[in-house]
């Protein structure tokens, strides 16, 4: 590195640190990244998001941070670490199996020896010289003993290996759980969605935050009639158009099977009902096909309850209100937003 870039890789540095603290931000390495391209100008794209996002609500949160991680470094890793990580799942899989099997196979091997050590030894006796026999039964008895010795330390080996292959399992029941994604749809998971509030509602942008929760309306009588393979494709679909909408601080978030979460920040009520309205008619508006036959098949269509946070208030209750919206919104009739702008 040369010295003027030496200077000038230093002076970002210095700018990321409070950029951290300002907006409490954890100083991981990826957060490190993020924010010293951030401060480099070296990602206009980057640069212009973040900036959105702090006009919109006046900070950037972890989970906004990884968000933008994701999608502006780690995309290509991340779809690599899954793959990886499914490899390793079905590799795990079918070693625990093949072990079992081998141990089963250990066991009957050892004991269709011993048997036939045993009626050698009676069919020496008849045919063969006192000596010649005890020579036979004792050369036997030795190899068997190799084979009796070397087949536990391969049961040993095996029983380790299993060992090892359940902690490895273990791990990756433990990265799952601490994942923020949604593996079929790549939104925001549930997780990540209870981080975001907490942080939200703790310490809320200047203009307040709106929740909408959202529901797929008659999903299970879609998955019914199509198969729960093609509702997985609407799920996608679905999240999809959701995520077209994330902008300047809006974020989607799977809240539950055909559940989905958003916030919005920066709106009073009305503008929030608005942005659900649009979202309502973007998935009515959806066609889904068949791929295999390129048939049209039912449309679908998502109900809508929003709740602008007051002041203090609990997490729960925010739920409880938009929750409570959307459960009429069902009552009457679906395909609707409430309250109604
Ligand atoms: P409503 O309009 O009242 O919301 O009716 P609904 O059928 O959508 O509601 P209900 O809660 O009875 O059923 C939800 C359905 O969503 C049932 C379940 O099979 C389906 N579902 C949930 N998660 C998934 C998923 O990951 N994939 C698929 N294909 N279906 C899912
Ligand atoms: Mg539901
Ligand atoms: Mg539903």
């Amino acid at each position: 590195m040369s010295k003027d870039n030496f200077v000038l890789s230093t002076g970002y540095l210095k700018k990321v640190v409070p950029l951290l603290m300002k907006y409490q931000v954890s100083a991981t390495p990826t957060n490190y990244a993020l924010w010293y391209t951030y401060v480099a100008d070296a990602d206009t794209d980057l640069s212009k998001e973040i900036n959105e996002s702090i006009q919109a609500t006046g900070t950037l949160s972890e989970v906004q941070c990884d968000q933008l991680y994701q999608s502006h470094f780690a995309d290509k890793k991340v779809k690599e670490a899954d793959d990886f990580q499914q490899s390793l799942q079905a590799l795990a899989l079918e070693m625990g199996n093949t072990m079992q099997d081998t141990l089963k196979d250990t066991d009957t091997f050892q004991s269709t020896l011993d048997k036939t050590f045993s009626q050698l030894a009676r069919v020496g006796e008849e045919t063969l010289s006192m000596d010649e026999t005890i020579a036979v039964v004792r050369s036997a008895v030795k190899g068997s003993n190799q084979i009796r010795q070397s087949t536990s330390f391969f049961k040993n080996q095996l029983a380790d290996a299993q060992k090892e292959i359940e902690r490895l399992k273990e791990t990756l029941a433990q990265a799952n759980e601490e994942a923020l994604n949604d593996a079929l749809t790549g939104l925001f998971n549930r997780r990540a969605f209870d981080a975001e509030l907490d942080a939200l509602a703790s310490k809320p942008p200047p203009k307040g935050f709106s929740l909408l929760i959202c529901d797929l309306d008659h999903f299970k009588s879609f998955n019914d009639t199509y198969g729960h393979l093609m509702g997985d494709q609407v799920l996608k679909l679905t999240a999809k158009r959701l995520s077209d909408y994330c902008r300047e601080g809006i974020q989607a978030f799977r809240y539950g099977g055909e559940e989905f979460a958003i916030l919005v920040p920066n709106r009073q009520l009305n503008g929030a009902c608005r942005v659900a309205e649009t979202i309502r008619a973007s998935i009515d508006r959806l066609v889904i096909k068949d791929k295999k036959t390129g048939k049209k098949l039912d449309n679908i269509s998502m109900s809508i309850g929003v709740a602008q946070f007051e002041k203090g208030e609990k997490i729960k209750s925010l739920i409880g209100r938009a929750d409570a919206l959307l459960y009429e919104a069902k009552s009457l009739g679906r395909n609707r937003v409430m309250p109604i702008a």
